[in-house]
């Protein structure tokens, strides 16, 4: 219903947000660009509620700068709202409501956010605007929310390999009629090998800075200087064309050895073989399925092996969309959940990168100046240590949430805290990714150039993953002893002797009792 005090024939309003940069996105396809006005803005309030990495910011304005010029080269009428116009009001919904009377906007058309905090504040904008707010659902996912709830619903496991049959099944992507290709569904079991430093492991293309980036590096440079991570270089695409071209460039060096390589971690190399896409995925530059289709195309054309374009699809139709899927299910209390009563405070390292655990201080420094880290070390590393020293996993995923150029709720939230921290009792995992220094030893090359002894498992100079990882099966086996993918581990925690276990305690206790605890707002 229009509003009475806006003419009936005057334009919609069509916010657009920094994650929903598709040509293709749901509110333009029924909008009017000869009438219609885009409203893009960039607000104090979306950089602030977690301190982010400076190189997220400075991607996601650049980014958005780069779209509106796209649309404006299209036709659109683009009303784009800088960080440092004295107009702005610092907010979504006061960017919507000044917007909205400027131009006597008939109604608001939005589509869908990624993040339920956002989705509040939609929901309040026809009572701050007047105006009718239609809110579309957001077609660049191949499973709406609707339809994931429908999936879920009667179900006792949500399980995401059945999910993923399903999207296999209706996207037909490696299918060979109702078969999967390969006569398997999923090929993650050939997927764990090792890697060794070599020439020829590719690197990410490298883009130049324009005009336009630059200006974003100023301003982020003076803005959040105060924030996590090193700003420059810079390097990331900020175009639709660039994150083709990363993606073109990984498809053809990275994607064949993408399977073996999976979970190999390596000092030198802090991308290895995986496709640095998920940034521009989930920014809207490239579409999901398109780039599922083109890493299909080339395994049918005989470049890459099944196991590396199953394991990349899995990741994408599969992970991708199931966690959205999680998210939209059981927001808002998901993000309360604490199955294991975690509540230590989150280590100072994590933000100052300061350890001397050799692959903390990998993956946190690479964080640091990459705003990246891929799935293994993410899991693995930062998200194993926190599950084993029992952090409070708000904590935990508000540092996800900040750190990584690709963190959006939607996505980080499940991972987080539901596959990393098993905050969610069970809900996405069967078991926590619970592991000692062992499986960083296998899986990476940290463990050489480590002032502790992966072999050791208590006393002076042990790894301190050893301990806490026995510890924290002692410290929660009222919940975790009972399940039946534990029962191996807590049968060999059973066969210690009770001094054995007592030095374990022991070492745990004063190893966490002397990690220093972050103070909020030091970094
Ligand atoms: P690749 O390894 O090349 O994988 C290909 C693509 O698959 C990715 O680009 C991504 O789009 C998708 N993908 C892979 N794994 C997942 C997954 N578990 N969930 C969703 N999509 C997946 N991913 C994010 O996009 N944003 C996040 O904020 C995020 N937070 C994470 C937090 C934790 C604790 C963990 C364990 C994982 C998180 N992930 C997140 C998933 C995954 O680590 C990243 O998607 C991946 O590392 C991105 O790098 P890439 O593009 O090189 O991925
Ligand atoms: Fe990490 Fe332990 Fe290996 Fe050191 S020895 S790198 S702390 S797993």
């Amino acid at each position: 219903m229009p509003s009475p005090r806006t003419p009936a024939a005057g334009p919609a309003l069509i916010p657009i947000f920094g994650d929903q940069l598709s040509l293709g996105l749901a509110s333009l396809k029924v909008a009017d660009k000869r009438r219609d006005v885009v409203l893009m803005a960039e607000v104090a309030d979306e950089t602030v509620y977690v301190r982010h990495h400076k190189k997220k910011i400075a991607f996601l304005f650049s980014a958005m700068r780069h779209f509106a010029a796209e649309l404006d080269a299209a036709g659109w009428t683009v009303r784009y709202v800088r960080l440092d116009d004295t107009r702005n009001g610092g907010s979504l919904t006061s960017e919507v409501v000044r917007a909205a009377r400027d131009i006597e906007a008939r109604g608001i058309v939005v589509t869908e956010p990624g993040e339920w905090r956002v989705a509040e504040m939609i929901g309040a904008w026809e009572r701050e605007t007047g105006l009718p707010v239609r809110v579309l659902s957001d077609d660049r996912f191949l499973c709406s929310t609707a339809e994931f709830a429908g999936w879920a619903r009667d179900r006792k496991s949500l399980r995401m390999e059945f999910f993923y049959r399903d999207m296999r099944r209706k996207t037909g992507l490696l299918m060979e009629g109702d078969e999967p290709a390969g006569e398997r569904w999923n090929f993650d079991a050939e997927n764990r090998k090792p890697a060794k430093a070599d020439l020829f492991i590719p690197k990410p293309l490298r883009f130049e800075n324009d005009q336009t980036t630059r200006e974003v590096l100023d301003l982020v440079g003076q803005r959040f200087a105060k924030h996590f991570g090193e700003l420059e270089p810079f390097w990331f695409a900020v175009t639709r064309r660039d994150a083709e071209k990363q993606l073109k460039h990984f498809l053809k060096t990275g994607l064949p050895k993408f399977g073996d390589y999976q979970d190999a971690m390596l000092l030198s190399e802090p991308f290895l073989y995986h496709s640095l896409v998920s940034l521009y995925i989930n920014a809207g530059l490239l579409d999901p399925l398109s780039v599922c289709r083109l890493a299909e195309k080339e395994y049918r054309d005989g470049r890459v092996p099944l196991n590396a374009a199953e394991g990349f699809i899995r990741q994408i139709i599969g992970w991708r969309e199931y966690v959205r899927g999680i998210y939209w299910l059981k927001m808002p209390e998901y993000a309360e959940r604490n199955f294991l009563e975690a509540e230590r405070t989150i280590p100072d390292f994590y933000w100052s990168g300061e350890t001397d655990l050799a692959c903390l201080r990998a993956a946190i420094g690479q964080t640091k100046s990459e705003a990246y880290a891929h799935h293994i070390q993410r899991l693995m590393v930062t998200g194993n240590f926190a599950l084993l020293a029992g952090i409070d996993p708000k904590q935990v995923h508000e540092w996800y949430l900040a750190v990584y150029a690709d963190a959006f709720e939607w996505v980080e939230l499940p991972n987080t805290l539901g596959m990393s921290q098993f905050a969610d009792g069970g809900l996405l995992g069967s078991k926590p990714y619970a592991a000692s220094g062992n499986y960083i030893n296998r899986m990476s090359d940290y463990c050489g150039t480590c002032r502790y002894d992966v072999k050791k498992r208590t006393g002076e100079g042990a790894c301190p993953f050893n301990a806490l990882y026995w510890d924290f099966l002692d410290r929660n086996a009222g919940k975790l002893a009972s399940n039946p993918r534990m029962t191996q581990m807590y049968a060999t925690w059973r066969k210690f002797t009770k001094a054995e276990q007592e030095a374990v305690r022991q070492d745990a206790r004063e190893f966490l009792d002397g990690l220093k605890p972050w103070e909020p707002d030091t970094y």
